[in-house]
């Protein structure tokens, strides 16, 4: 068939792994990167890319199949997402998740009065995570759903360490516990507790003359973010920091553990283990992007999640050759 024209919009990790992510898909093409700031200045992983304005998007609403939001979720997508899907068939990684109902909400009215698809929320939590948890509660209903994440970088956390005062730069990772997880695993459906689930850990850059006592009790009394967490603070040198913590590691996994008769335990899990959370989340994105191609040929308009997709219109492969390769 013919390729499918990605657009993406707003080129920060997620934007550059999408860029990543269609070149590893040969029924893909990448129309061009569209973004608030001055093209000139973004720097592309591909040379060949092309840099567009946001205002550029409104000369290529024929040229564009799908276009990848990558905003944040903060302060972005629920300005973009909106706007964006009266215009083009739409993928996002919308992850804040006590808001995903309103703005799915948001997104639908206008998606669907343009004959527009919208998939909110992809990505692996929520996304991928999201679907197991879907299957485990289905598949064993008597049971108990547990999600760990970590190791991972943790940009929300990060962000918090920075603001202490003598803080002149740091990381947070989110480490999940072996205990709770073998717990969970043998079967026997344990109740845990926030502090027993994960623990944190910090690598801090001092500012000049800052106190590290001090500092290391701002930290894990934090409240919130540290206060009901074990947390480690280790301080390092900006230099250590640049050459040991510039990656952005993530993953994790959701277990299901239920019961299908008194006699006999029954546990599902699926697992991440990523070297880096934007790319991987871009992966995702992209392969969305391909069911929502479909999904808007066949008339389906108006907001979706990864609940409404069925799997085997995120493969480049027919339904027949799943049939006979895959099932
Ligand atoms: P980011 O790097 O901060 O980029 C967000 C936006 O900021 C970009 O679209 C870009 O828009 C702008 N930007 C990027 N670099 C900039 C710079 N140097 N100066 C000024 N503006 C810049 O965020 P991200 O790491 O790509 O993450 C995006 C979102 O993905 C997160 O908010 C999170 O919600 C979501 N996410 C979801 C999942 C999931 O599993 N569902 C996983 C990971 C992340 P312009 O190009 O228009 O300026």
């Amino acid at each position: 068939g013919e390729s499918i024209r990605i657009g993406i919009a707003g080129y920060g990790n997620l934007g550059r792994g999408v860029e990543a992510a269609v070149a590893k898909n040969r029924d893909m093409q990448l129309v061009g990167v569209f973004t608030r700031r001055n093209p000139a200045e973004l720097a592309t992983l591909h040379a060949e890319t092309s840099v567009n304005t946001m205002d550029d998007l409104a000369a290529h609403e024929d040229r564009i199949d799908v276009l990848i939001l990558c905003g944040g979720s903060k302060e972005d997508l629920p300005q973009q997402g909106p706007v964006m899907a009266a215009r083009f068939n739409t993928v996002d990684s919308f992850d804040t998740h006590a808001r995903i109902p309103e703005y799915f909400e948001t997104v639908d009215a206008p998606a669907r009065a343009a004959r527009k698809t919208a998939l909110i929320s992809a990505g692996w939590d929520p996304g991928m995570f999201s679907i197991n948890r879907v299957y485990g509660e289905a598949l064993l209903p008597d049971g108990d759903t547990y999600t760990f994440w970590g190791r991972g970088l943790s940009q929300g956390h990060s962000d918090a360490i920075r603001r202490v005062p003598g803080v002149a730069a740091g990381v947070q990772y989110t480490l999940p516990s072996e205990a709770a997880i073998e717990q969970v695993r043998n079967g026997s459906r344990p109740q845990l507790e926030t502090r027993q689930k994960h623990t944190r850990e910090c690598f801090v850059v001092l500012a000049d003359g800052a106190d590290p006592a001090s500092v290391r009790e701002a930290i894990v009394t934090m409240p919130h973010y540290f206060d009901q967490y074990d947390t480690e603070v280790h301080f390092i040198t900006a230099d250590e920091l640049a050459r040991d913590h510039s990656a952005m590691p993530h993953g994790g996994m959701t277990i299901r553990s239920g019961n299908t008769s008194d006699d006999h335990a029954q546990v599902i899990e699926y697992g991440l283990t990523l070297e880096s959370n934007p790319e991987f989340t871009a992966s995702v994105l992209v392969a969305y992007a391909r069911a929502v191609h479909r999904l808007n040929q066949q008339g389906q308009f108006g907001a979706v999640t990864v609940f409404d997709v069925p799997p085997g219109l995120l493969s480049p492969k027919s339904a027949a050759q799943l049939r006979a390769e895959l099932l």
